[in-house]
């Protein structure tokens, strides 16, 4: 966005209350525009059965407020670009969705949408398009991947260990997550993080928790089969640079979230000195924990590794405050901290570690949904 002046830039953080406000009319005018001009990405952005199309408007105001942190914008931006990648989009579809864009943006902001104002859209769209097609454009690998389900095993009632394996090897770096759509969901993609680094044959093992109310988790863990084929799009996110660090780790894992962190503990296992690393592992219960902690001092010996269960007391039915527990215990004010998990807790976690005053460069997680980025 540095192509952007400030007058530009304070045009966009005023029409961002417009844009928060009347999400449903954008998102509504957006695809009907898109779709008068390019049919054909109709399959690509389906309805989904409560009769939403993919969430255009929050990733909208998650950006605009993001508009200071260049680097995070950046990330973001690029981590889209990749993903984007499998929808095999070109340049004239990209086109297209700007146009619907400035067009949704002109509707839902009547009298108050000026030339300056739509100067500062289109210029932003731009911006931000250069940077998707920009990351797009340097990764090299596959854009798409497809996986056979070899395995399927039910953990517990809502919970599922899956084995998918790709017939072109994925090289993904350890703790990154993927986009995956089954075919029992067309169109509904989703995202996994494997729970290891990458293998040379192919195979990806994932935990997945249903939802209740869930579009697709509970078809991922109640209706998958051996020898479904699913859709796999590129590596994402930046949970590997935690690797690099030279300060000693915390990791902070809560059910599935535990997933990536189990890949980041297998890697470290092949370092010549590695940190000295605590990991702070919540779960519904020690069965529980056991099936989603793979990688744990028990399994092999790791001097280096020290576990804190924190499972509920009997009794309870929640594992208690995993941040807490860690805070209680000592300060981390000089560890690389790492916090996986589900997405209330993930942003309660980042906001009491801020609050506890750990510097915002030592904390690492991976995006939260839109919704609940954007208070942060
Ligand atoms: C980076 C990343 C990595 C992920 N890795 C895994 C993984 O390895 N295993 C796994 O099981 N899931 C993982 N998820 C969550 C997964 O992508 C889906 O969001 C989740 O399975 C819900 O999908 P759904 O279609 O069933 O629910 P939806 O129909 O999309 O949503 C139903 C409701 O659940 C809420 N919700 C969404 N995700 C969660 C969550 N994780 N916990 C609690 N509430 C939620 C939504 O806000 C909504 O209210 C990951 C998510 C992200 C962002």
């Amino acid at each position: 966005m540095e192509t952007l002046d400030q007058t530009q830039l304070d045009l966009l953080r005023r029409s961002r209350a417009r844009v928060e406000n009347r999400t449903d009319e954008l998102t509504a005018r957006f695809y009907q525009t898109l779709f008068e001009h390019a049919p054909g990405l109709r399959t690509l952005f389906p309805l989904d059965p409560n009769g939403r199309r993919a969430p255009l408007a929050d990733t909208l105001i998650w950006l605009l407020h993001r508009l200071d942190q260049r680097r995070e914008l950046t990330d973001r931006l690029a981590d889209l670009g990749r993903d984007h990648r499998k929808h095999g989009l070109t340049a004239a579809h990209y086109e297209a969705a700007g146009q619907a864009l400035l067009i949704a943006l002109e509707h839902i902001h009547g009298p108050s949408w000026t030339p300056s104002l739509a100067h500062a859209w289109a210029s932003a769209y731009t911006a931000a398009i250069h940077e998707m097609l920009a990351a797009a454009a340097a990764d090299r690998g596959p854009a798409l991947w497809l996986g056979r389900v070899v395995e399927h095993q039910r953990l517990a009632a809502d919970l599922a260990g899956i084995v998918v394996q790709t017939l072109e090897p994925l090289p993904h770096h350890p703790g990154q997550y993927l986009s995956i759509e089954i075919p029992q969901r067309p169109g509904l993609w989703r995202f996994l993080s494997p729970i290891e680094p990458a293998r040379p044959d192919g195979v990806l093992r994932f935990h997945v928790r249903a939802l209740p109310g869930g579009l697709v988790s509970p078809a991922l863990v109640a209706r998958i089969r051996p020898g479904d084929t699913w859709r796999i799009g590129p590596p994402l996110g930046r949970l590997p640079d935690a690797l690099s660090t030279t300060r000693d780790l915390l990791l902070l894992g809560q059910g599935t979230g535990l997933a990536p962190l189990n890949a980041l503990i297998a890697a470290l296992d092949t370092h010549d000195d590695p940190p000295r690393t605590h990991l702070y592992a919540a779960a519904r219960s020690k069965n529980e924990l056991r099936a989603l902690l793979t990688n744990g001092p028990r399994d092999r010996h790791r001097p280096w590794l020290t576990v804190t269960p924190v499972v509920p007391s009997a009794g309870t039915h929640r594992p208690g405050s995993l941040v807490g527990t860690a805070l209680r215990a000592r300060v981390w004010q000089h560890h690389d901290i790492v916090v996986c998990g589900p997405p209330r807790m993930q942003a309660a976690a980042l906001d009491q570690l801020h609050a506890a005053g750990i510097p915002a460069e030592q904390l690492h997680s991976d995006p939260l949904p839109t919704s609940l980025a954007i208070r942060r």
